[in-house]
């Protein structure tokens, strides 16, 4: 809700003043929004672009995360915490996964073809893991492109497995046959337990970047970082830690044993276009 009256109040004034207030315009607000998102999954507004993980140790890019931005026409770009959550309400976030992997694909086969292998993990959501089609466009897409499985990975939130534990181990069992890695997404946000996870065919966790940020001030999050890096390891799994802003954390968590880092001290999230060019000129001094 915050989010659409964040996105109403940037339009002109004078209609925010109108609509502003009680429920019946609130759904007319909303209504308005999945029109235009819908309008804007079938046109062309939608925007890749990817973030890169790398290597703690090596400074190697290990993969790249593709996060979604919608180009709105008056507004600009919107990013997806604004309009994936309404996505999901509306019915439309299933042709937005396959949108968003469908883009991934097509710039992994010029990155390929450029001689950059680099997985490009896409985001799902709790609604495309209930779907039961997920599997055959996941490999059709791959068919299409004549991708390895390697071209792509998923990320996967806590909470898109608790709301249907069993079902949700049968459709990850079934993508990990495809080939593709898995990773939980925002781990330490929901409550799922390590336990649990151990049961599932997944290659890594995310530490969300609360905990991580968090490192930096408070001896809390430090203690559930490594100690959720160490249980992680326990069970055979990676560790990448996401929201990593500063040298210091980066290197905090290479002492740790974390593989992996993603966040603004390596790279802000950029058009997939401008991958190739970061990747050559990237180097990890640390
Ligand atoms: P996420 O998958 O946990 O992605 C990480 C978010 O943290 C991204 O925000 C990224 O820009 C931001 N971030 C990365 N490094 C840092 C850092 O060092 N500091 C801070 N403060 N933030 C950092 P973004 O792109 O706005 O995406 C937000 C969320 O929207 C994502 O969280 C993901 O859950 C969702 N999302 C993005 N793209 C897609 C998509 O294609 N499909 C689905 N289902 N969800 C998506
Ligand atoms: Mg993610
Ligand atoms: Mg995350
Ligand atoms: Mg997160």
């Amino acid at each position: 809700r915050a989010a659409i009256a964040n996105f109403r109040a940037r339009q002109t004034g004078r209609r925010y003043l109108f609509y502003a207030g009680g429920l019946d315009t609130e759904c007319t607000h909303r209504l308005e929004l999945m029109g235009e998102l819908r309008r804007a999954i079938e046109g062309e507004e939608l925007r890749l672009f990817c973030q890169p993980k790398v290597e703690i140790r090596s400074g190697r890019v290990s993969g790249v995360e593709a996060l979604v931005r919608w180009d709105h026409p008056r507004l600009g770009l919107i990013d997806p915490g604004a309009f994936i959550g309404l996505a999901e309400s509306a019915g439309l976030i299933t042709p937005l996964t396959y949108w968003v992997l469908r883009a991934a694909l097509r710039e992994g086969y010029a990155w390929h073809a450029a001689g950059l292998a680099v997985p490009l993990a896409v985001n799902l959501s709790p609604h495309d893991l209930r779907d039961p089609l997920l599997l055959d466009h996941v490999s059709d897409a791959l068919a299409t492109w004549g991708a390895a499985p390697d071209w792509v990975a998923f990320e996967i939130t806590e909470g898109a497995l608790m709301d249907d534990p069993i079902g949700a181990r049968d459709r990850l069992v079934a993508l990990k046959k495809l080939g593709v890695e898995l990773s939980i997404d925002d781990f330490g946000t929901g409550y799922s337990s390590l336990a649990y996870l151990q049961k599932l065919p997944i290659d890594a966790i995310k530490i969300d970047q609360s905990f991580v940020s968090g490192m930096a001030s408070s001896e809390d999050s430090s203690v559930i970082v490594r100690s959720t890096i160490d249980m992680a390891h326990n069970l055979g799994l990676r560790v990448v830690a996401e929201g990593v802003e500063t040298r210091t954390i980066a290197e905090r968590l290479g002492q740790l044993g974390c593989e992996a880092a993603q966040g603004y001290y390596i790279s802000r999230p950029m058009p997939v276009a401008q991958y190739p060019a970061w990747s050559a000129a990237f180097s990890w001094a640390q």
